[in-house]
């Protein structure tokens, strides 16, 4: 936002009742925003005195995300599959093992320095716990005036102060002054998400990193602020990375999709394909274990979808192999390739493989996925298996 901006007005907020109440995101087709290209992250984490070898985390392996303007894109995964650790990457927050990142177009090296000033101003990380992110001992005033101080060094105190009420009403906090007097345990987490939405608004950013952004808020008000973030990435135009262990919560807000699991991508799609026709068995795991009032009640749940592997030592092959029921013998020795399924949806999982072997495991998995989604009396109805096509 330009200093130019000072009282524009806001547009009214999408009613805090249903977050498919405004239509999906269409495909854009503007170039990309920001770019993940093949990008990994191995940690050496402390060296264990029973180990010869030095111990590396695999965080991250060889991802590639597109962020887009005006466009949602969700990354989920459970905790410890790398997530947080991709937004981070992306904020370049740590430098990267290999890959590269491009803004805008452009390879970007940015972790120290003017350049990282620069860089971040752009690529605004929103954090999960709003309490962790302000100095407890500031007041609100004082936090923002210092943001847009370093943004817009060329604002005098009284245009700040109105820039800052101007921030302030873009996410539907008024009167201003309830809350700029105020210290952040003076304020609810709702309220002090929307000013750390606020503070990032202030640096005019291009693209939002939102990780778990409304998990710690309590149910009420996590759709309000999904919302809020909705409405910013339409009307500015930035790109928006919603990180989230919430597969439920991605279809209905994002327009894409991406799974991460252990370090790697795993599928990639619309959020409505993706969701609506999970490819990847974990996919499948995820979306059925998620609470989901569509479905009938009686269908099979699943309580407990397993332990994610250790990045230290990851698993061979497929690194959802330990816990996959559909595992073939390739699935051990050799890491399944990116499999195309049309329409920008892809996986990677040997069931997609073209042979006898795989067709056979992955009509198994379809009657898997039947019996989660269905209700046992719709299942009596099915033909027995021998007579299916
Ligand atoms: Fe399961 Fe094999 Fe697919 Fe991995 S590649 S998800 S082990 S079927």
């Amino acid at each position: 936002m330009s200093a130019e901006n000072i009282g524009r007005r806001v547009a009214a907020e999408t009613p805090a009742t249903d977050v498919r109440s405004t239509s999906l995101p269409t495909v854009s087709d503007a170039p990309p925003v920001l770019e993940a290209v093949g990008i990994t992250k191995h940690f050496r984490a402390r060296s264990n005195p029973f180990r010869r070898t030095p111990v590396v985390v695999h965080a991250v392996d060889d991802v590639n995300l597109v962020l887009r303007p005006g466009r949602i894109s969700a990354l989920v995964g459970e905790s410890g599959s790398g997530k947080s650790t991709l937004a981070r990457l992306l904020a370049q927050l740590y430098p990267l093992t290999s890959g590269e990142i491009r803004y805008r177009g452009e390879a970007t090296v940015a972790t120290r320095g003017r350049r990282f000033r620069r860089y971040v101003s752009k690529v605004q990380l929103i954090l999960q716990d709003p309490f962790g992110s302000f100095n407890p001992v500031s007041t609100i005033a004082r936090t923002l005036h210092r943001a847009v101080r370093i943004h817009h060094p060329e604002l005098r105190t009284a245009e700040r102060t109105a820039f800052i009420e101007d921030l302030l009403a873009q996410v539907n906090l008024q009167p201003a002054r309830q809350f700029t007097d105020k210290f952040p345990h003076e304020l609810s987490g709702g309220q002090l998400q929307r000013i750390s939405i606020a503070r990032a608004l202030a640096a005019d950013p291009d693209v939002f990193l939102a990780d778990e952004p409304v998990s710690s808020l309590d149910v009420s008000i996590r759709l309000g602020i999904l919302n809020l973030l909705r409405r910013l990435t339409e009307e500015r135009g930035v790109g928006l990375l919603y990180v989230t262990h919430d597969i439920a919560s991605a279809r209905y807000f994002a327009a894409d999709t991406s799974v991460m699991y252990a370090g790697q991508l795993i599928e990639s799609g619309s959020s409505e394909s993706v969701t609506q026709e999970p490819a990847h068995p974990y996919t499948q795991l995820l979306i059925a274990s998620a609470p989901d009032p569509s479905r009938p009640a009686d269908a099979e749940r699943i309580a407990d979808i397993g332990q994610p592997p250790s990045l230290i030592d990851p698993p061979t092959g497929c690194r959802f192999h330990p816990r996959c029921p559909f595992a073939m013998e390739r699935c051990r020795t050799e890491a399944p390739p990116r499999f195309d399924l049309g329409a920008e949806h892809w996986t990677r999982c040997w069931l997609y493989a073209d042979d006898d072997e795989a067709r056979a495991q992955r009509k198994e998995d379809a009657a898997a996925v039947g019996r989660l989604t269905a209700s046992p009396a719709a299942r009596k109805e099915d033909p027995p298996a021998a007579e299916r096509p």
